[in-house]
């Protein structure tokens, strides 16, 4: 069973969002949030934007007209946290000209304890500072920010239960998130993750699986679901669920909408995930299947537990049973002792894989991590150059794994009207790659089939089928 929080605490989170909501009712308010990081940062933000809706809050984009901001701020690299802490910064002529306006910071950067202390002592116009596992409690710290006039820090340790009933105003529905489990167990040597948002924690299946049955009368035709790592899915649930069986339960939903899920782990993602994925029609063909490294030594030196050799194993598997199945990874270039032979191993992966995307990163010393302590003697430069060498052979292989043929029969979904000379509708395929076509703007929302007419690298350009 997911341990779940107790209905006393989301009740008296309730009677402050009527508290606050009261006290916004003679006035036009507003309130801006703006997310840094991950796909589980936008989705917690879609949490706040929640919460400060039923408190009487307008959203707006922008920060001059807002009385509440809040920043969801990413501790995943240290260039995140640099644009993070500037933005903050900025903020101080705002305040000072607003002296009103409650600025909050939450989300993994504050989770960590220097960076919150950071906050406290240099960033004065800062009134909030709330972490990851305090998001539920954003109304009582809200209150309390606008009725004590004192600024809130509330960055707790314990991860605690699942809040499942908070409120959610999404960007969209048509494309929804959904989380469906929160934190990490994996501890990959260079990673802040499990130290900010804590061990893992499954949300049970029927309110994921009910989640999504209302998000699809609603309008929703593309799902993500969410988790660090969502093979580990159902682990700590004690019964004998797990992530297959959720893709195979939502699968059965009715409607036409497609599902995907991010992030798999190459140590958990099994034959089993890629058969379901098989079975289950809904299922998107594509798998974002991260390996970092192609060097045996450094995927241990990582704490990834498993071998290059394994990982391009499961990708023959993926194809074999899944045709056409598009593959994408992250790869991490410049970790603590790599050499150019264990840059080499990486190199030769992304040769034999052929992905058809990668997210690439330079190594980001994250302090707390064991990779923080390992000798790391290699100039920037060097990894700089090794850094573009791996884009510039992954531009060829782009290239050619991405080309379709001019005619090639494609189904997708149009997302929005953007005026392109290529066309006026953008659609996605199931594989993630962007399409833009000239048709009808009632057709946003639908799935179309279309023939391709040019594929260049990632993006494709096509036209609507006569069937
Ligand atoms: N849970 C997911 C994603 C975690 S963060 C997973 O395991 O795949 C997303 C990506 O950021 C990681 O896959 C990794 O490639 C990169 N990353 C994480 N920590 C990093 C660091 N310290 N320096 C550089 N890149 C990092
Ligand atoms: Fe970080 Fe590894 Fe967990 Fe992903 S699986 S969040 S990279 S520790």
């Amino acid at each position: 069973m997911a341990k779940l929080l107790p209905k006393e605490e989301t009740d008296r989170q309730n009677e402050f969002i009527e508290r606050v909501f009261e006290i916004n009712a003679a006035y036009e308010k507003y309130a801006f949030v703006d997310t840094y990081g991950c796909q589980q940062n936008e989705s917690d933000s879609e949490v706040i934007r929640g919460m400060l809706t039923q408190m009487g809050y307008a959203m707006t984009d922008d920060e001059k007209s807002a009385d509440v901001i809040i920043i969801n701020s990413c501790a995943v690299r240290e260039h995140a946290e640099h644009r993070v802490l500037g933005n903050i910064g900025a903020l101080v002529h705002l305040k000072r000209s607003k002296p009103d306006m409650i600025i909050g910071v939450c989300g993994c950067m504050v989770q960590q304890k220097h960076m919150a202390e950071k906050i406290k002592a240099s960033f004065h116009h800062v009134d909030m500072v709330f972490g990851v596992h305090a998001l539920y409690r954003l109304p009582e710290i809200l209150y309390r920010a606008i009725t004590e006039g004192r600024r809130i820090f509330e960055v707790t340790e314990s991860e605690g239960a699942i809040a499942e009933s908070l409120p959610v105003l999404r960007k969209s529905v048509m494309k929804s998130w959904v989380p469906v489990m929160y934190g990490c167990n994996n501890f990959c040597s260079y990673c802040i993750v499990p130290y900010v948002r804590g061990r893992e924690r499954s949300r049970e299946p029927g309110a994921i699986v009910s989640e999504i049955e209302g998000l699809v009368k609603n309008g929703c035709r593309d799902v993500t679901l969410l988790g660090q790592n969502v093979n580990s899915y159902g682990k700590d649930l004690n019964n004998d669920y797990d992530f297959s069986r959720l893709l195979s339960d939502i699968n059965a939903v009715p409607g036409e909408f497609t599902i995907r899920f991010m992030t798999s782990h190459p140590k958990d993602a099994s034959k089993k995930l890629f058969d379901t994925m098989a079975e289950c029609k809904k299922v998107a063909r594509h798998i974002h299947l991260p390996f970092q490294s192609g060097s045996n030594r450094i995927l241990r030196a990582m704490n990834r537990s498993y071998t290059i050799e394994h990982y391009i194993n499961l990708i023959e598997y993926a194809r074999s049973v899944i045709p056409g199945i598009s593959v994408t990874s992250d790869i991490i270039v410049g970790f603590p002792g790599e050499t150019e032979e264990d840059f080499s191993g990486t190199l030769n992966t992304v040769k034999t894989v052929k992905f058809n995307q990668l997210f690439t990163f330079i190594y980001s010393k994250r302090s707390g991590t064991p990779a923080a302590e390992m000798p790391d003697n290699e100039p920037r430069e060097v990894k700089l150059e090794r850094f573009n060498r791996l884009l510039a052979l992954q531009d060829e292989v782009s290239r050619e794994i991405n080309f379709l043929p001019p005619g090639t029969e494609i189904r997708v979904l149009v997302e929005s009207e953007q005026n392109t000379k290529f066309g006026n509708l953008a659609a996605r395929t199931q594989g993630n790659r962007p399409v833009h076509f000239f048709g009808n703007t009632s057709l946003v929302g639908c799935f179309v089939s279309l023939k391709v007419t040019d594929s260049s690298k990632w993006a494709m350009t096509g036209e609507l089928t006569n069937g």
